[in-house]
């Protein structure tokens, strides 16, 4: 078997390729060539999906005017078997012809799926590779199993690169994934990842596992696999051309996450302190899942939230005092030794903004809530001296709580007649439904009101007690100080939570943006 590289464009192409290869599609050729005439500056690895187009040969005179005028771009030509995944409706001889057609347009890699190399006789592929660098592909919609198996058939072609895609059903598969790459990328030009929402960490760190390069979409609309990430989110956010050995994990594991702005937060905190680190969203929909992967890839440190910050706790080496004393962690340190230290960070998240505008030493406070994020709050204000008063829907709760935490319950009747510092809403109750409040407006008699609520910004207890004159504390500023203190369990580092907030300003407000349009 010629297992050479064919001709001095497979040699080169590795050292020309950028990590990211940015999938463009379009439904007529010349939105194909015109899209990746915007990209191609930032992003000079392209790759055309020419099974989005109806008549694929149509756009190909283009896409040699294309690379004629951007001798730059890397670009593989993909014509996918809808069999095999793709759009593409035509025989594997028709397939076969639009691809030769594409390494004669100039594309320097054309992706040919196995199940079409095994229909067709050795000779036709090594006529490509003449022309053209191969990559076989192979894609397994459904789980990560028999990488191995699957590459050793793969084998008996002969190809430049191999494309090994399987879908993540648990966090583990991505440490499945990453240990594949690693075995076998000293001995192939490989390149791996899992698709699916919870294959994000292979995508983001297969390139270091050895995947030669990994795949984003250029919009969220656009993606051509499930879970594939945007090519911004993968440069900006994930840093994923530094991503070296050297690098540092950690990450956000719950169920659901996808909304979790804390990669945003983190990722942003790492980069402007030049933290070689990464921090990737885990859905973890198991915490045996979550932890065999924390051990395995090694995660350096891990944020948790729901419904994971209570069941955490008997999986911990150790814990800080707060932690013990609220029963919720949502900090995580994995030490060199594998062992698990938990913190709560909510704590932190809760005192500072209000260290930054008053002292809380013998303040009076009103915490709405007897939850989680009001444990935080009611044992770190006590712990600075604060005067309490815990409001709940359910009674005993709030008791156990005033108990424990030597603070005061609170009866709603005598709001009106009462006032305090601060009030800090911790309950949901105004972030699903916009026209509802924890409080009427002759009920809060306050300096300030801290929302925990952030999305929706202004709730309509904030615009309530802003109409009586109350300053407001917004609950952004609750998210990014618990993420800063735990950048500095991390780190060691003082926390950057300026711009922090202001990167996460700019993702709410993006995210309300999008929502106004859809
Ligand atoms: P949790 O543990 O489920 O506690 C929810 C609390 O709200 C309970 O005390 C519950 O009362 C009360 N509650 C729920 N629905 C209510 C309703 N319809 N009317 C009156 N009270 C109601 O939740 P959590 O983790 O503490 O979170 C509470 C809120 O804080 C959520 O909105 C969350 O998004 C927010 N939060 C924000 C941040 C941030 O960084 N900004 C961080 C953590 C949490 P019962 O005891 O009677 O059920």
């Amino acid at each position: 078997m010629n297992t050479a590289p064919s001709t001095y464009v497979q040699r080169l192409l590795p050292l020309r390729m950028p990590r990211v290869c940015l999938a463009v599609t379009a439904s007529d050729p010349t939105d194909l060539v015109e899209k990746a005439e915007s990209l191609v500056r930032d992003n000079p690895f392209l790759e055309f999906r020419l099974d989005y187009l109806s008549r694929p040969g149509l756009a190909l005179p283009k896409i040699n005017h294309f690379l004629e005028v951007h001798p730059h771009a890397v670009v593989i030509a993909t014509c996918r078997r809808a069999a095999n995944g793709g759009k593409f409706k035509g025989s594997i001889a028709s397939q076969l012809d639009i691809l030769a057609k594409a390494a004669g347009a100039g594309c320097q890699l054309v992706d040919v799926e196995m199940q079409t190399a095994a229909k067709c006789k050795p000779e036709q592929l090594q006529k490509m590779r003449q022309r053209t660098a191969l990559i076989l592909s192979f894609h397994d919609f459904r789980a990560t199993r028999k990488l191995e198996e699957t590459l050793g058939v793969m084998r008996q072609h002969t190809a430049d690169f191999y494309k090994v895609v399987s879908t993540a059903t648990t966090l583990y598969d991505n440490v499945t994934m990453m240990k594949f790459l690693e075995k076998e990328s000293d001995r192939h030009s490989l390149v791996g990842l899992c698709m699916g929402e919870q294959g994000l960490v292979s995508r983001v760190l297969g390139v270091r596992a050895g995947s030669a390069f990994t795949f984003a979409a250029v919009n969220l609309n656009e993606q051509t696999a499930p879970g594939q990430v945007t090519a911004r989110e993968l440069q900006s956010v994930y840093r994923i051309e530094q991503v070296d050995a050297a690098t540092r994990v950690y990450g956000v594991a719950g169920d659901p996450i996808s909304h979790s702005l804390s990669p945003v937060i983190l990722n942003t905190a790492m980069r402007r302190e030049n933290v070689n680190a990464v921090y990737v969203a885990l859905h973890a929909k198991t915490l045996k899942d979550l932890l065999a992967c924390v051990r395995d890839i090694p995660i350096h440190g891990l944020s948790i939230t729901m419904p994971y910050k209570e069941a955490i706790l008997e999986h911990l080496d150790n814990s800080d005092s707060h932690t013990a004393k609220i029963g919720a962690c949502n900090t995580v340190v994995r030490a060199q030794d594998g062992k698990l230290y938990g913190f709560n960070t909510d704590t932190a998240g809760v005192v500072r903004p209000l260290e930054q505008r008053m002292v809380i030493e013998n303040a009076r406070v009103l915490v709405l809530g007897a939850g989680g994020a009001a444990r935080a709050a009611v044992w770190g204000l006590k712990e600075r001296g604060a005067e309490v008063y815990i409001l709940n829907r359910n009674l005993a709760t709030a008791q156990k709580l005033a108990r424990q935490a030597h603070a005061r319950t609170a009866k709603r009747a005598d709001l009106k007649k009462l006032a305090f510092d601060v009030i800090i809403n911790a309950t949901p109750v105004g972030m699903a439904d916009p026209r509802e409040s924890p409080l009427q407006e002759n009920e809060i008699n306050t300096k300030y009101v801290f929302d925990m609520i952030y999305e929706p910004a202004e709730t309509r207890f904030v615009k309530m007690a802003r109409a009586r004159g109350a300053q407001i504390i917004p609950g952004v500023e609750m998210l990014v100080h618990q993420a800063a203190r735990q950048f500095e369990i991390w780190t060691g580092k003082p926390a950057p939570w300026d711009d922090m907030l202001r990167a996460v300003a700019i993702a709410l407000q993006e995210r309300a943006a999008k929502a106004v349009h859809k």
